[in-house]
């Protein structure tokens, strides 16, 4: 029996292990937290990621290893796929880390990015607002996640304070400065490729975030096809560059009617968790697929679809649970701020349907200011 090794034992890793069961996999999880939500029905080893011994043992008892966690240092990453098979392979996994590396790489590809600069100490911070200007963010290049390791400075009198709440991680790892963007939208491109090179895409996906968090996702996204066309031209340029094995989301903005390069995820995404319900296959099991060999799934969307995140704590399920064409997800874990712990999926067979299902969902919740967002693009488009 194939078991499948995950670095990283939260959420994505027990979305994944549920959408492989009826693949027939086995899977193990590598996590440094006991309480990992995967480890509720997935076997788990409990170790740092650096642990040589408990990699070790990770390696001799999984065929193929992935990930549900980029952070995963990539010298621990190297050392596996010294041992066993891992997709994405550590090179992919590297650029993704470092949100320098990964903009240099997509100016190479010629997608456009915001305007950025690389900063090493306070006086390059000056320097680098000099030549991009404010309003601007500062961003750690790397482990930073959900907004985190960002500050937005709306004038170059923010400078101190930047410093002061980044600067030391500036030092340790390296410091990017973006030009703020007054984006429209928000979509993202979850795509997945094969071993054999097959590249795929599910329906663009719009994206709402509130405090630098996912709040709500709507597939497909209200972008003109020319717009959606291009963004997926972008993914694919991506994947080839790389080389790349499994699933992963493009995040690109939308402003004065162009795309501008985010980030790129080397993992499956929150804004592709629609794809349980919405589409023909999940992104969950088309990245099993990818890394095992297997054929890819058809992902082909079956209809409109809206993603709720519930952050913090999950709201009652019972209105979702009485919803038609509505998914109820809790990840088992215990509430705290901030903290992703469930989501639910709304789909529909018209952007009227859907609006319409979102708002007595938004009512009977409480939570009419997270569906507010994408009951209005749904009304514009
Ligand atoms: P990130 O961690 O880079 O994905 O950033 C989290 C969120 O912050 C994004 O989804 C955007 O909503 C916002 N954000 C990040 N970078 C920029 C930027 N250069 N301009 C405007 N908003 C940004």
């Amino acid at each position: 029996m194939t078991c499948v090794g995950i670095l990283g034992g939260g959420q994505l890793a027990r979305m994944l292990a549920l959408a492989g069961a009826p693949l027939g996999l086995r899977f193990l999880v590598l996590d440094s937290a006991a309480d990992a939500c995967a480890a509720q029905f997935v076997p788990q080893l409990t170790a740092d990621y650096r642990d040589e011994a408990a990699l070790a043992e990770f390696a001799a008892r999984v065929d193929v290893a992935t990930f549900d966690f980029e952070n995963v240092p990539a010298e621990s990453a190297q050392w596996l796929a010294e041992r066993v098979s891992v997709h994405p392979a550590p090179r992919a996994l590297a650029v993704a880390q470092d949100r320098l590396a990964e903009k240099r790489l997509f100016n190479g590809l010629g997608i456009g990015t915001p305007a950025f600069a690389a900063i090493d100490d306070r006086r390059g911070l000056d320097a680098a607002l000099a030549e991009i200007g404010a309003p601007a963010i500062l961003k750690t290049r790397r482990l930073g996640y959900d907004g985190k390791g960002q500050f937005r400075l709306r004038s170059a009198a923010d400078a101190d304070a930047a410093w002061a709440a980044l600067g030391a991680q500036g030092e340790a790892h390296g410091l990017i400065l973006e030009a703020f963007v007054p984006f429209e939208r928000e979509i993202s491109i979850v795509a997945v490729r094969s071993r054999a090179g097959e590249f795929r895409t599910w329906a663009p996906t719009e994206n709402w975030h509130r405090d630098g968090v996912l709040s709500a996702s709507l597939a497909p996204a209200t972008v003109p096809p020319p717009l959606a066309d291009a963004a997926v031209e972008s993914a694919r340029r991506v994947a080839e560059a790389l080389d790349y094995v499994g699933v992963f989301a493009l995040e690109l903005f939308v402003v004065g009617g162009r795309l501008l390069a985010n980030e790129m995820a080397p993992r499956v995404h929150n804004s592709g968790h629609w794809t349980i319900e919405g589409a023909v296959t999940s992104q969950f099991q088309n990245h099993l697929r990818a890394v095992l060999g297997l054929p890819l799934g058809d992902t082909t969307a079956l209809g409109v679809s809206c993603m709720l995140n519930w952050i913090g704590e999950l709201p009652a399920a019972q209105p979702v649970l009485a919803a038609p064409r509505a998914y109820w997800h809790d990840y088992g874990k215990s509430p705290r701020a901030g903290r992703k712990v469930g989501h639910a999926t709304l789909v529909a067979d018209s952007a009227a349907a859907l609006a319409d299902a979102l708002s007595r969902l938004g009512t009977a919740l409480g939570r009419e200011g997270q569906v507010a967002p994408v009951r209005a693009a749904l009304a514009a488009d």
